[in-house]
Parts: C-alpha cells; sequence; structure tokens
C-alpha cells in the first residue's frame, strides 16, 4: 500500500472529543510541529486546554461539523462512542483517520465480537438478547455466570450486570433494556491483559508489549507493563492486536483488551480504536508513546520504533483520592506525574495518571510492593 503524501509540519488534526486521550495526542502532534483543533460539546474539556483552536458545538451540529472540516487537514477521534454519522458526514469532506467502519465496528459489542471471531481472535462464548424472549435460550445457550451488557455505550463497567441465579437474569433485563443487550459466558480469568497497535497509512504495524491490567470499581488502576507472562502468551497478545489492525484496515492506534484463561488462553473482549488508557505508560517508558504512534498513522508519517526503554508500571488517578496523591507523586524519584487539567474532581473521575519507571527485566525480578511502594 501506498502512503499518502504525509501531513507537512504547521498542518492541522482535527480532534473529535475533548477528553485527555486529545490533550495528551495534541500534546504529541504539538511535539511534531502540527496544531490540532478539537470538537466537542462540552467546553473547558482537558483537549481544549492545550489546542490552537477549539469548537463547542453538538456532534449533530451539521454547519459547525462543515466548518470544521474546512478549517483542519485531517480529523480523527479520542473517544469512540461520537455517533458513527458525524465520522461520516466529515468523511465527506476530509479524510477521516482511522475511518467509519472502524469505528462502526468497535461501537457494537456484537459487531465487534463478531468482528473478532472473523479476524481469528478467540472471545467469550455469547448470544444476542434483542427482547425478552431471546433472554432464555441465551440463557440455556451460555449458562450461569454470565454477563448481560448493552450492545452500545458501555464503559467503566456500566451497561452491564453478572448473572450468577437465574432469578437475577429478569431483573436484570428490565433495568439494562430496551436497549440491544448481549449475553456473555462470565470468563473466570487470571488476569486481564490489553495491547496496543498502530497501524500506519501505508499498512506498517507498530506493536507495544501487551500489559497486565488491574481494575478497581470496573475503572483501570494500574497496568503493569510488561505483563508478567511467559513470552509465547505475550507474543500472542501483540499478534492479536495487530491482526485486528489489520484486520480494521485501521489507521491510527487500538487497544485490544483480552482476557488470560488459566491454561494461557486469550479471549479478545473489547476494541478500542483510539489511544488507550492501558497504554498511557507509554509516553515514559517508550521513545515514541501510543499518542505520537497515533498522530504518526493520522498525518501519514512513517511509524516511530515502539520498543520499551524501561519497565512501568502506571497507577490512574481517580476522583478526590487519587487527587491526593499527586503531591507525594510529585516528591517520588523515578515517578512521572501527569495531571488533566479536570476542573472537577468528582469521585470515579480520571484525573490524571503516574507512572514509575524501573530498569528492564525489574518487574518480572521484583515483589509487588516494592513496585507499588509510593505510586
Ligand atoms: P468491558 O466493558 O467489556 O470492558 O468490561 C469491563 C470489565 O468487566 C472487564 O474489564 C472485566 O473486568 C469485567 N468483565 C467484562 N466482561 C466479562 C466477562 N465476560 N467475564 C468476566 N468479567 C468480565
Amino acid at each position: 500500500m501506498t502512503r499518502p503524501a504525509p501531513l507537512p509540519p504547521g498542518g492541522t488534526i482535527g480532534i473529535l472529543g475533548g477528553g485527555q486521550l486529545g490533550r495528551m495526542s495534541a500534546m504529541a502532534a504539538a511535539r511534531l510541529g502540527y496544531r490540532c483543533h478539537v470538537f466537542a460539546p462540552e467546553p473547558d474539556g482537558p483537549g481544549m486546554q492545550v489546542v490552537a483552536a477549539v469548537t463547542v458545538a453538538s456532534y449533530e451540529d451539521e454547519a459547525a461539523l462543515a466548518a470544521f472540516a474546512r478549517a483542519v487537514d485531517v480529523v480523527t477521534f479520542e473517544f469512540e462512542n461520537v455517533p458513527a454519522a458525524t465520522l461520516a458526514t466529515l468523511a465527506a469532506l476530509a479524510p477521516c483517520r482511522p475511518g467509519v467502519e472502524a469505528l462502526r465496528i468497535c461501537q457494537d459489542r456484537i459487531e465487534e465480537k463478531r468482528f473478532l471471531e472473523r479476524a481469528g481472535v478467540p472471545v467469550a462464548p455469547w448470544r444476542p438478547v434483542h427482547t425478552a424472549a431471546d433472554l432464555a435460550p441465551a440463557l440455556a445457550a451460555i449458562g450461569l455466570p454470565a454477563v448481560l451488557k448493552t450492545t452500545r455505550l458501555g464503559y467503566d463497567g456500566r451497561g452491564q450486570a453478572v448473572l450468577r441465579r437465574p432469578e437475577e437474569a429478569e431483573a436484570a433485563f428490565a433495568r439494562l433494556s430496551p436497549k440491544p443487550l448481549i449475553l456473555e459466558g462470565f470468563v473466570p480469568f487470571a488476569a486481564e491483559v490489553s495491547a496496543i497497535a498502530a497501524r500506519g497509512a501505508d499498512g506498517t504495524v507498530a506493536v507495544y508489549d501487551a500489559v497486565e491490567n488491574r481494575h478497581r470499581d470496573h475503572i483501570l488502576d494500574l497496568s503493569f507493563a510488561p505483563a508478567r507472562l511467559p513470552a509465547a502468551v505475550a507474543e500472542a497478545a501483540r499478534r492479536h492486536a495487530a491482526r485486528v489492525a489489520e484486520a480494521l484496515e485501521l489507521v491510527g492506534v487500538l487497544a485490544l483488551e483480552m482476557f488470560l484463561l488459566p491454561d494461557g488462553t486469550l479471549l479478545g473482549n473489547e476494541i478500542a480504536p483510539r489511544p488507550h488508557n492501558s497504554g498511557h505508560w507509554t509516553l515514559d517508558a517508550c521513545l515514541a508513546s501510543q499518542f505520537e504512534q497515533h498522530v504518526r498513522a493520522v498525518a501519514g508519517l512513517p511509524l516511530a520504533d515502539p520498543s520499551r526503554h524501561h519497565d512501568a508500571v502506571m497507577r490512574n488517578l481517580v476522583g478526590p483520592e487519587g487527587l491526593a496523591r499527586w503531591s507525594g507523586l510529585l516528591a517520588t524519584p523515578g515517578v512521572a506525574p501527569h495531571l488533566y487539567g479536570k476542573a472537577e474532581a468528582r469521585p470515579g473521575r480520571k484525573l490524571g495518571h503516574a507512572t514509575r519507571l524501573l530498569p528492564l527485566g525489574a518487574l518480572a525480578e521484583r515483589a509487588e510492593a516494592e513496585l507499588l511502594h509510593g505510586l
């Protein structure tokens, strides 16, 4: 595949979404000599604070979208719940990377599961649950425990219910419907693993080391980079992410979230077609971060070397409790602290993160208490 002409220095990248992923992408873009223009419905998002231009308008505002498309050279998104129709409108007016099809697939858990299966990534057993009548046959096919999820707009554990007993199913269905739902087998995972893959406009792929993720209250708490896994399993995780980027014909970066079964099998769970929280460690532990890789792909530049020069542990700073760690982190040697500029420290909000850098190999050798001390 030939690479489109690269965006020249001084060009403008349009970013849909005003959150921290756009903020960190814009900071990477600035380092590469680009300007960014954020389009989002809410004013003063973290992304808006660091860019050259801002449009505050609804994703349905066609006039605002047309003006945005005229003002930028290429469009990307940092938030996968941007309506696919918004990206389709923009795609008629400006190059959009990733494209509408990748966004559409990743917005719907059923499409996503089918896509993963086609790409050769195994997934947990699943059944669509579109109506109340679908529930009993789905339960019979999947068994219990199982997880009932909305197919769209779920994140950080929202829009899902774990079913352990048959009598819980109806109430969960009533709470989550009328949205289309999916019933998944509950995966008794040994660990949660993810890998970030970048695919350039010329079809080249660069994959970061797979990481191990821990959640707290359904929100990512810690990422350990690299994942402490047998080499063959870690390689398989990277290969799955690369295969998904290729099959999606993605131009940009994606995260593939996976479950690791006790026997070493990896099951694909979710694709995020954008920079991802489990890749924040790349800002400090790699020569080129996931955000730089994303900007390079979107701008038609060659991808960078994704190799890791340090081991890393990343902790999210969530809500007031996370913010309370800030001054201590600033004074901790070997830790790179990041804040996103959010006005309010509401509980459950990701306000920043901190990454501890360690010598290569330290993660496998040191006790966890030592790795986390002061983080
Ligand atoms: P998701 O929104 O699909 O990323 O799910 C959020 C979190 O819920 C995951 O990171 C898991 O910790 C848990 N989870 C989701 N689906 C399953 C499943 N099928 N089996 C076990 N745990 C799950």
